[in-house]
């Protein structure tokens, strides 16, 4: 079998920990399998970041990962990723900074470590870059000659073509597109969306799965990404995981808790999202001193300007909704800025009545599955999702929600909380069996036979 190259803007733990998500841990597999090779970022600024690769070779898998300089750390991954792309590819024009250093930035680092990588792939390597910080990274590699096996995937959406053409540029990433064999999208509108750009903007054809344009030809395809299914609803129904949601349910009062878990970023629809809470308590009194609703909202991109306006609005709505509705032995809404472990999530996710997914727009959002999966079979919660997360396509038994419409929302909350055993248990059973089906594994290992393949 040939060895496995994985390259991504972070470098996951080659061990499992208590925060490393299903993704993490199934690449780390994979490589374990293929005896590779795990190569990017360190996650590390250091003041004059010399190009030194740093190794680390762990039961058979190496870890090489490169430090970032200042100017690299705000123009590639602060400016360009994070301020240029993040934003557009999620629709969100009025946030998207066009700053050509940003560019330059990223085109840089994509170069450097490109070149830090070069020397040392092997013949028959197969090589997978992941995410939106290494778009061109494949047909940087190309230019150096590495003529092995490149697959890409896109862990975000793909713009509608009226959208992504808005970015200086635009033509230049799709051509670098092409350099990889296979792209994987996360959902078919995703795969749409790009080969409408292949075929409408830059006039190229299709046969089948495989498109052609600027004289290169690629093959595009959409695979799901899933979660560690069987292992995620066992942390759930560990006997620690059981003792958690015992002493969680009994601080609430056995109220009927709703959950939101997000980091805080403005794709997730957090303001509209504590609007359609307020909107319950507006027009369903009946739920007063009944719900109790809980967003876990850990801060990300602290140091990029758009992030710090959230957490204000967000803690002035949560101040605004408790001070008009809670009473003496009632606090209605409960917002906690700080991440939790994968595990103390699984308890909560399961003493948890409703899970609230509402992302104005999101790659797959790996929290509605991850609910899902954590429910007792026997006395399952309802799972309240957003039509614009990639995960909300795959997972119709969800009650499917426009996060837009506020009212609509309340209104799929009233459902949740008076929905029947029966039919709960019915939506949850459908939920798990394609979640059982398309597990994380599952889509690695799909991915890299179509790249074996392509
Ligand atoms: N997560 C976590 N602790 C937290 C909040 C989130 O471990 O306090 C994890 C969560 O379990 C999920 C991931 O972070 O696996 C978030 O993935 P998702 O696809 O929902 O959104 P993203 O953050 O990638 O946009």
């Amino acid at each position: 079998m040939s060895r496995l190259v994985v390259v991504s803007n972070r470098v996951g733990p080659l061990r499992g920990t208590a925060r490393a998500g299903g993704l993490a841990v199934a690449l780390a597999e994979a490589l374990q399998r293929r005896r590779g090779l795990w190569f990017g970022w360190s996650g590390e600024v250091a003041e004059n970041a010399e190009p030194r690769l740093q190794t680390q070779t762990v039961g058979g898998v190496t870890r090489a990962t490169l430090d970032l300089n200042q100017t690299e750390h705000d123009d590639y991954y602060n400016g360009y990723a994070n301020r240029c792309l993040w934003p557009l590819f999620h629709y969100r024009l009025d946030l998207t900074a066009f700053d050509r250093r940003f560019y330059d930035g990223y085109q840089r680092v994509n170069r450097r470590f490109a070149q830090a990588l070069a020397p040392l792939l092997r013949d028959d390597d197969v090589i997978w870059v992941h995410d939106y910080h290494l778009l061109p990274f494949g047909e940087m590699l190309r230019a150096m000659g590495v003529r092995q096996k490149l697959g890409f995937f896109l862990h975000i959406p793909f713009p509608v073509r009226e959208i992504f053409t808005a970015l200086p540029g635009h033509d230049r990433l799709v051509r670098a597109l092409l350099a990889y064999d296979l792209i994987g999208f996360q959902t078919d509108t995703d795969l749409q969306c790009f080969r409408d750009y292949v075929l409408r903007e830059a006039g190229g054809s299709a046969d089948g799965d495989t498109l052609h344009a600027y004289g290169r030809s690629v093959v595009a395809r959409a695979f799901p990404i899933g979660i560690d299914t069987a292992q995620f609803a066992q942390m759930a129904a560990s006997d620690e995981a059981r003792r958690d949601a015992a002493r969680l349910r009994a601080a609430i009062f056995n109220r009927v808790q709703i959950v939101g878990v997000d980091r805080l970023d403005y794709t997730k629809g957090l303001p509209e999202r504590f609007l359609s809470y307020q909107k319950l308590l507006e027009d369903y009194p009946d739920a007063h001193g009944q719900v109790s609703f809980l967003q876990i909202a850990p801060t990300s991109r602290g140091d990029v300007p758009e992030y710090i306006n959230i957490r204000q609005e967000l803690e002035t709505l949560a101040g605004h909704i408790n001070g008009r509705f809670a009473q003496l032995d009632w606090t209605p809404l409960r917002y906690i800025n700080r991440a939790i472990t994968r595990r103390q999530l699984a308890g909560l996710y399961r003493m948890s009545r409703i899970g609230l997914v509402t992302p104005l727009r999101d790659g797959m959002n790996l929290v509605a599955k991850e609910y899902a999966a954590a429910q007792d079979p026997a006395d399952p919660g309802v799972l309240v999702l957003s039509r614009f997360a990639g995960s909300g396509r795959q997972m119709p038994a969800a009650l499917i929600v426009n996060p837009y419409d506020i009212a609509g929302v309340a209104e799929a909350l009233q459902t949740a909380r008076h929905m029947a055993i029966e039919e709960r248990r019915e939506r949850h059973a459908d939920l798990m069996r394609g979640l059982l089906e398309n597990d994380v594994t599952r889509w690695c290992d799909d991915f890299l036979a179509a790249l074996d393949h392509a």
